[in-house]
């Protein structure tokens, strides 16, 4: 037993001690140089005996096991799709009665990332959109009544904690809400959530300041010089912030007009072309708020032939709410304008970079519009 035991220590090193008998722990590599980490110190003494030579083979072989197993479990992970994130949209009072369906293409547009899981919440008087309500049901069980001017829910309380994004689908016009609501997405924003703002979601809650201040620009809803300056770059292509007195938001005639990207490294609008082809909308234009914490990723020029201010007026915004990020876009009046393959591809990119602040949806769809070309995806 004694000679088994001699060979071993022999081949595992210890045949450099003086005293060959003193060997079943010998201690080239003394304890107190061990590792704390409880598994790394167990192998550490495991392998006291070891030549130093056979002592760094067997960490090589360690490490490359714990990499190869690593690997193996990314790999694995590759093949699932990651857990759709929670989204909320809010509608149910919009002066644009389509809302209905768009809230539909919204949610469908997210979903088909499978990056989203997209619930509504919807306040329970509803106004205008009553002959889309029925083609577009929402399946929730709930009872709504549809009423004739605008009506304050005071029961419209979502638990936006739930969520990682809420993208409003309201519209000029939406009653208040109650006070605690309005307090609940403010801190909700401020905490670090994401919010979604689309075309006329930028009409509601005018005299609401924690609302302006999150979306950055608006229009209507009583805003005027006290909200904050009008936001446009001018002729020569320069931000300017004017205070002068007036009423916020404008719009000419409906029409296609060009997308002009400002900021080509921003992750919503990273590798899409410069220049694109918006499908017809409302061309908002004097849209105006406090602006803070705002970058204004996009533009479109507003024409004096359609009715428009003759300046390049903001189309995709990012605005900065506490630990929040907001995504705003004036563009979506109707249905026609959602379905351009450009407005789906910043709704999407947009929604997920206020979710989590980056965007992983880098690839430009093939249908992208150009320059000169619009390109629409019929919805239904
Ligand atoms: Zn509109």
């Amino acid at each position: 037993m004694d000679q088994i035991r001699l060979i071993v220590q022999i081949k595992a090193g210890a045949k450099r001690r003086r005293d060959g008998m003193c060997i079943l722990l010998p201690d080239f590599y003394p304890i107190r140089d061990a590792p704390r980490l409880p598994f790394l110190r167990e192998v550490f003494i495991m392998m006291r005996p070891f030549s130093p030579l056979r002592r760094v083979l067997a960490w090589i072989w360690l490490a490359f096991a714990a990499w190869s197993s690593w690997m193996g479990a990314g790999l694995a992970g590759w093949g699932q799709a990651p857990e759709p994130m929670p989204a909320l949209i809010i509608d149910g009072q919009n002066n644009h009665g389509i809302w209905p369906k768009t809230t539909m293409m919204i949610k469908r547009y997210l979903e088909e990332t499978r990056l989203f899981r997209v619930d509504i919440a919807r306040t329970k008087y509803t106004w205008q959109g009553e002959e889309w309500l029925d083609k577009f049901p929402i399946g929730d069980g709930v009872k709504r009544e549809s009423v004739k001017e605008p009506k304050p829910d005071p029961d419209f309380r979502p638990d936006f904690s739930k969520y990682k994004v809420v993208i409003s689908n309201l519209g000029f016009g939406a009653a208040e809400w109650p006070e605690e609501t309005k307090s609940e997405l403010e801190k909700f924003v401020f905490n670090g959530g994401g919010l979604v703002i689309l075309h006329a979601a930028n009409n509601s809650f005018g005299e609401w300041k924690a609302f302006n201040r999150m979306i950055g620009l608006g229009g209507w809803g009583g805003r005027n010089e006290k909200t904050g300056p009008y936001v446009y770059l001018n002729q020569d292509e320069k931000e300017v912030r004017d205070t002068v007195p007036g009423g916020g938001g404008s719009h000419g005639a409906q029409h296609e007009f060009q997308i002009i990207i400002r900021d080509p490294k921003h992750p919503i609008t990273q590798g899409l072309p410069r220049v694109w082809l918006h499908t017809q909308d409302e061309l908002y234009d004097r849209l105006r708020g406090p602006g803070e914490n705002m970058q204004i990723l996009a533009t479109a020029f507003s024409s004096k032939d359609q009715g428009g201010t003759d300046r390049h007026e903001p189309m995709i915004m990012t605005v900065g709410y506490g630990k929040g990020r907001v995504f705003h876009t004036p563009m979506g009046h109707a249905d026609y304008s959602m379905e351009c393959a450009g407005f789906i591809t910043v709704l999407r990119r947009g929604t997920e970079w206020a979710a989590t602040g980056a965007v992983t949806q880098s690839d430009v769809p093939k249908d992208f519009p150009t320059e000169d070309k619009a390109s629409r995806r019929p919805f239904e």
